[in-house]
């Protein structure tokens, strides 16, 4: 199960009723952060989760309403005595970036380790999570992420009795491990049945609609998107600034084939989302106005 949690929809600044963008996931004991802007932190205590258990931050780009609440979220994990390291994901440029923003908030107890994207796309395995960075089309460099939980076939009992595989070993096969004993090799696979269907969330904000949030959003559980602007005269306005319309954003969602879509990061100058909703869901039914908290869990399928 994967919990989400799409702490804040804000775009640009934060407003007293609107925190910023972020998006907060918890899977097996590790917590996932993606984007970090002003004002995170009081999302995530709002929502009342933890944050020493913050193994991973990721982010889409270095506007400030994304990476600027990082130093202050820095020391309270610090002060929540975390000892463990910090993986920090981003463009190329994060470790000079973060180093900047560390002369306040220099000294902590637990290490950085950054990963700098490298081309167009990049896979990392961690903690359980596969994520993947995809670039996308904004005025700076961009990216947006797809996480992935995958899921291992089902167990085969009858196959593991066939090969007289003694049942001391069964779980450590079941959770994806070889195993030696006396000579004879055990692979998962021999007792296991195809993979089966994981957990798909994809996030994008700021972009403009591209082919590479098309087909890395494809068949995603959840797709959180930015929908900068609902007012169908702000088309021109999104497209020049490099943002999305509600619209657009809809279009994506139904090429990709998405079980459900979440807008986010609304301009400043949106104080209801809703009134639009109508005319989303005539392109994408399954489209909800993202709002600062809004949270599912992720299962796998029986
Ligand atoms: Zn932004
Ligand atoms: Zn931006």
């Amino acid at each position: 199960m994967l919990d989400v949690c799409l702490l804040g929809c804000g775009g640009m600044m934060p407003l007293p009723y609107r925190y910023l963008t972020a998006l907060m996931t918890r899977f097996n004991g590790s917590s996932l952060l993606v984007d970090c802007g002003e004002g995170t932190q009081i999302a995530i205590k709002e929502k009342g989760w933890s944050f020493k258990p913050i193994d991973v931050i990721c982010f889409t780009h270095f506007h400030g309403d994304h990476i600027s609440g990082l130093p202050g979220l820095l020391l309270t994990m610090g002060n929540a005595d975390r000892t463990e390291p910090l993986t920090l994901i981003g463009p190329k440029g994060l470790e000079r970036v973060v180093n900047s923003l560390r002369v306040i908030a220099p000294e902590l107890p637990f290490p950085i380790l950054f990963r700098e994207i490298e081309g167009p796309e990049q896979t990392f395995e961690l903690k359980g999570y596969r994520l993947k960075a995809f670039r996308v089309n904004h005025n700076v460099v961009c990216y947006g992420y797809t996480m992935e939980i995958d899921r291992a076939g089902k167990f085969d009992v009858e196959r593991a009795r066939e090969r007289e595989i003694p049942q001391k070993f069964w779980s450590r096969l079941q959770s994806g491990e070889t195993v030696e004993d006396g000579g004879r090799v055990f692979t998962p696979d021999m007792v296991l049945g195809p993979p089966r269907k994981g957990i798909k969330l994809t996030y994008t904000t700021d972009t403009r609609p591209t082919d590479s949030i098309r087909r890395n959003a494809l068949d995603s559980d959840l797709f959180i998107c930015e929908g900068m602007y609902g007012e169908k005269d702000k088309a021109s306005k999104a497209s020049e600034y490099k943002h999305m319309t509600f619209y657009e954003a809809a279009g994506l969602a139904r090429d990709a084939h998405v079980r459900e879509m979440w807008l986010t990061h609304y301009s400043p100058s949106l104080t209801r989302p809703e009134p639009y909703m109508d005319e989303v869901k005539k392109i994408f039914p399954h489209s909800k106005p993202g709002k600062d908290g809004l949270s599912t869990e992720l299962m796998f399928e029986e």
